[in-house]
C-alpha cells in the first residue's frame, strides 16, 4: 500500500471502494485513512441505502480513529476520499483530531452532479470543509477523477428514476 505515502492525489482503492459501494446500492463515496508512513490504517464505503443517512465513510473513519488511535496518529494521518467532505463529517474530521484531508470531487462538483442527474438535494447546508474546520490542511479537487466519479454518480441518480 506504499502508493499513498507521497503523492497527493487519491489512490485507485479509494476509486474502487465508491465503485464498490454503487454496485452494493449504495452512493458512490468511500474514503481510506492512510498513516505517516504510507500504511493503510482503515477502510470505509457509503452505506447510507440503510435507514441511517449518516452512515458517510468520512464519519466512520473519524469515529474508528478517535477509538482506535492515540492522537498523535491521528493528527499525522491523510484521509483520501472520492468526495469533499459533508458538513457533519468535517466536524467529525475536526473534533477526532485527524490530519490532512485529500478528496477528489468537491461538494460544489457533486452538487452540480446532483442536479445535472435529477437527484434530491441534500438537506444539509453544502459547506466547504475549510468552513468548518478551523485551520483544515486539504488539497482538492483532483481534475484527474472527475469525470470517472462524474459517471460515478450519473449511474447512481440514473438508477433511481
Ligand atoms: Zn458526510
Amino acid at each position: 500500500m506504499s502508493d499513498y505515502g507521497s503523492g497527493s492525489a487519491p489512490s485507485p482503492p479509494v476509486r474502487d471502494l465508491a465503485a464498490e459501494a454503487l454496485e452494493a446500492g449504495h452512493n458512490p463515496y468511500a474514503t481510506v485513512l492512510v498513516a505517516a508512513d504510507g500504511s493503510v490504517l482503515y477502510e470505509a464505503r457509503n452505506q447510507v441505502s440503510s435507514s441511517d443517512r449518516t452512515r458517510h465513510p468520512e464519519f466512520e473513519v473519524a469515529r474508528w480513529a478517535a477509538a482506535n488511535l492515540p492522537p498523535d496518529a491521528r493528527a499525522t494521518a491523510t484521509v483520501y476520499t472520492s468526495g469533499e467532505h459533508c458538513a457533519m463529517c468535517s466536524a467529525a474530521h475536526a473534533w477526532a483530531g485527524l490530519g490532512r484531508i485529500v478528496y477528489a470531487a468537491s461538494t460544489a462538483q457533486t452538487d452540480g452532479w446532483r442536479k445535472e442527474f435529477g437527484g434530491h438535494p441534500s438537506p444539509v447546508a453544502r459547506l466547504p470543509i475549510t468552513q468548518v474546520i478551523v485551520d483544515a490542511d486539504v488539497d482538492g479537487p483532483v481534475e484527474a477523477f472527475s469525470e470517472e466519479l462524474r459517471e460515478l454518480h450519473r449511474r447512481r441518480h440514473t438508477r433511481d428514476t
